[in-house]
């Protein structure tokens, strides 16, 4: 008997190894060519100054549809882009249309707009990638400073040299840098004190137990306070209740970003979204 079970348990593993293998082989033979097919989108989740209660820019998000595969989060495919290099293209794809939006936004509404856009760490492989990023800002009509480039502590672990030079050479050019999902990483504090950003992104973990936790409570104000005495501006991800948004604003938070305002969404509601954020209610818990 316990021989048999042991034999299921055994094919259960294999079963569900094989069924990742494959998944993954598929998604690695559909994402050649997926660019090319069109199956790629751009979609925008508004970021809202939570002081003067006003829309300062989206951040861009990828969103990847496949006739076979349905609909593939970022989470799953960009792994698989940056293994296949398929993410140098397709990264050059987002800056490319994430300037459009931008600049498609600024024709509509006279308020200041920053677009927010993530880095991978293999695009700083591409030594193009400096001169890619300067040069279609100045063909656009957009200045490098309503550009924010958003990384994680992955972009910084390996220390390369040519890592640095490029941020700082990014930095000298004008655009704002991000650091993203800040505080799950080993060493953000290193980092933060190490490279020129502008922006600490408090990941969406810590923003999820305010209510709950109070240890959280207290490791986000510090977060603000340490933030702002190095003159670096916050960014709360994940903000989905008015709960959290309030104790954001109590604590001197700059910016919310979240399912409270509104989801990631293609440009056209965007463009049709006023700067007066709205909060999303109807779109919160739903899929
Ligand atoms: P990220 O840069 O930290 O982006 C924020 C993620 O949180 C997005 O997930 C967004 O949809 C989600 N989010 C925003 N507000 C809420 C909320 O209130 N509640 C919850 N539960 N989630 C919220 P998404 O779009 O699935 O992207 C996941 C990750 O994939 C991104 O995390 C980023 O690391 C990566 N990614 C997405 N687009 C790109 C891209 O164009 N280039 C690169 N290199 N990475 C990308
Ligand atoms: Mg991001
Ligand atoms: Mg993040
Ligand atoms: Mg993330």
């Amino acid at each position: 008997h316990a021989k048999e079970k042991g034999r299921n348990t055994y094919s259960y593993f294999t079963n569900k190894m094989n069924k990742e293998v494959s998944r993954r082989l598929a998604i690695e033979e559909q994402i050649h060519g997926a660019l090319e097919r069109g199956e790629f989108e751009v979609f925008y989740q508004t970021q809202v100054d939570i002081i003067n209660n006003i829309v300062m820019g989206a951040e861009a998000l990828l969103r990847w549809s496949n006739p076979a595969l349905g609909n593939i989060s970022p989470d799953e495919f960009i792994p698989i882009a940056e293994q296949t290099g398929v993410i140098i293209p397709l990264g050059k794809f987002v800056f490319l249309q994430a300037i459009v939006a931008t600049t498609l936004w600024k024709k509509k509404h006279l308020s200041p707009f920053r677009i927010a856009i993530n880095l991978s760490p293999c695009q700083f492989r591409d030594p193009d990638l400096v001169s890619f990023i300067i040069d279609n800002v100045n063909q656009s009509k957009m200045s490098p400073k309503d550009i924010e480039l958003e990384i994680t502590e992955g972009v910084l672990l390996s220390g390369h040299d040519y890592i640095t030079e490029a941020l700082e050479s990014l930095s000298k050019a004008g655009f704002s840098l991000a650091m993203d999902d800040f505080g799950t990483g080993y060493s953000s504090l290193n980092y933060l004190r190490t490279y020129p950003f502008n922006v600490l992104k408090i990941d969406r973990s810590f923003i999820n137990d305010i209510e709950t936790g109070t240890a959280n409570k207290e490791l986000v104000l510090a977060m603000i306070a340490m933030a702002h005495a190095l003159g670096i501006e916050v960014v709360a991800e994940g903000v989905e209740t008015e709960a959290q948004l309030n104790y954001l604003k109590s604590i001197n938070c700059d910016y919310a970003q979240g399912y409270f305002f509104s989801k990631p969404s293609p440009v056209v509601k965007l463009l049709m979204s006023s700067p007066e954020p709205q909060c999303d209610i109807n779109t919160i818990n739903t899929p």
